[in-house]
């Protein structure tokens, strides 16, 4: 098996993330390559039903404050797991279009994430795992997560 040398670990915050970090780092330590942890923040815009899409200035948490969160989050991450050679990447979208946007740029030879999460919007539309599948040109881990 060739040596990966770019991997990218899907990042959802939810409780499986230290299980599917741990095995990603372990992988690109064997294998001396970068890491970067991304999250795709997914975020539909509140819908009034009768006059259309409310102004932005009047949402309580607007995308910019989301953003920034997501990247605080995924530094102290990066902090607290002591990753070394390791980048963070946060986009605004759907996972499967941004993963698999930031795959073919960057040319990552890897994605690790969890066979399920099952939290926000991906819980009402269907497993982010098994779309990404579909649309990634490289190998991908998934971690059986243990719940
Ligand atoms: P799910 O589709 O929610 O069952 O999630 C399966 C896996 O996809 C998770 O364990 C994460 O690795 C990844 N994932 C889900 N949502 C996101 C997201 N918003 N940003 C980055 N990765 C995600």
């Amino acid at each position: 098996m060739n040596d990966y040398k770019h991997i990218l670990v899907a990042v959802d915050f939810s409780t499986s993330t230290d299980q599917v970090l741990t095995k990603a780092s372990n992988i690109a330590q064997r294998d001396k390559a970068k890491l970067t942890l991304m999250h795709v923040v997914e975020f539909l815009p509140p819908i009034d039903s009768i006059y259309g899409p409310i102004d932005a200035n009047n949402w309580i948490i607007n995308e910019s404050e989301m953003l920034k969160h997501a990247e605080q989050s995924l530094q102290k991450l990066i902090e607290k797991k002591n990753l070394k050679n390791t980048d963070f990447k946060v986009r605004l979208g759907t996972p499967k279009h941004e993963i698999s946007q930031f795959v073919k740029d960057q040319q990552c030879d890897l994605v690790v994430m969890g066979s399920h999460g099952r939290h926000g919007i991906s819980a009402l539309l269907g497993s982010t795992a098994n779309a990404v599948l579909h649309a990634m040109p490289c190998d991908i881990l998934t971690i059986k997560l243990e719940r």
